[in-house]
């Protein structure tokens, strides 16, 4: 679906909504989770490291924005009843949840299927799918009652079409598309609640560095250049909008 790199957020755009971000440390979800705080969410930042999280904290309160709040947890090791706690600490907290962005993810490697170690793709998997559809369903409850509530999972260009070498990654991008699917379909009488899926395409963070070494940084988007089709994604404007696999950015001529 086209993407909405020119829209342009009204500064307002999301006060008083609680908005929960995975992955908020660092790269793309850091940006995000300081861009919605600036549009007037009270964003949960969650992710593994809890310096990362806090510099992401400091940065918000400095800046004036709403209070956020930290939740550590490596989705990696992460237990079901650790995604009931979150949503129960959600309720208790803040009594809503008007948005996750699924944005946490983990590369693995790149590297022939036939030397692909069982265990490193075993952790793609779950840090890249299980993890978010665990905690999607405790979080579900809390998001179907919300006035008008976004679901973002991230997807990958190697999610819609595979790519040799990219393994576990890629395959973890075609789950999380059909998931968004499953769901988006099983909710598609529940006009508040929309679901899809947003692939931010090639943007100059770690994990981009990671998979491309000898490529120059310099060319790709910044995680800021990417902001508006999130914000759109996030916020009231794409109401009505589900099911939908969106793109961050414009195919690359
Ligand atoms: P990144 O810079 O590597 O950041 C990934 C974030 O996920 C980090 O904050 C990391 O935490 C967190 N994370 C990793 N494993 C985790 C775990 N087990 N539990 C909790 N948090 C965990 O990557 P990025 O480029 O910003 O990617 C963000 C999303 O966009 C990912 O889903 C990625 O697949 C997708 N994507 C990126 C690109 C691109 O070009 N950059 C293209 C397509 C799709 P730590 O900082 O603590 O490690």
């Amino acid at each position: 679906m086209t993407c909405k790199i020119d829209y342009q957020a009204r500064p307002d755009l999301l006060k008083d909504r609680v908005i929960l971000v995975t992955g908020a440390g660092d790269g793309i979800g850091r940006v995000a989770a300081l861009d919605y705080a600036r549009h007037g969410a009270t964003v949960i930042l969650l992710g593994r490291t809890l310096e990362k999280l806090e510099r992401v904290y400091d940065e918000i309160e400095a800046q004036g924005y709403p209070q956020p709040a930290i939740f550590p947890l490596n989705i990696e090791g992460a237990l079901l009843e650790d995604y009931d706690d979150m949503a129960s600490r959600l309720d208790r907290e803040f009594g809503r949840l008007d948005g996750v962005l699924h944005n946490a993810g983990l590369l693995g490697t790149i590297t022939p299927f036939e030397e692909y170690e069982p265990e490193l793709w075993e952790q793609v998997m779950q840090v890249n799918i299980n993890g978010p559809i665990w905690m999607t369903q405790s979080l579900l409850p809390l998001l179907d009652s919300a006035d008008d509530a976004s679901l973002i999972f991230t997807s990958s260009s190697v999610g819609r079409k595979g790519r040799a070498q990219w393994g576990a990654y890629s395959v973890s991008k075609f789950a999380t598309e059909g998931f968004m699917e499953v769901l988006a379909d099983e909710f598609k009488a529940h006009e508040h609640l929309r679901i899809n899926t947003l692939n931010p395409g090639a943007t100059r963070t770690d994990m981009r560095a990671g998979a491309y070494p000898d490529e120059d940084p310099t060319t790709l988007r910044t995680p800021e250049q990417i902001m508006p089709t999130y914000l759109w994604l996030m916020g009231p404007d794409s109401r009505g909008v589900t099911g939908q696999k969106i793109d961050a950015q414009p195919p690359k001529a």
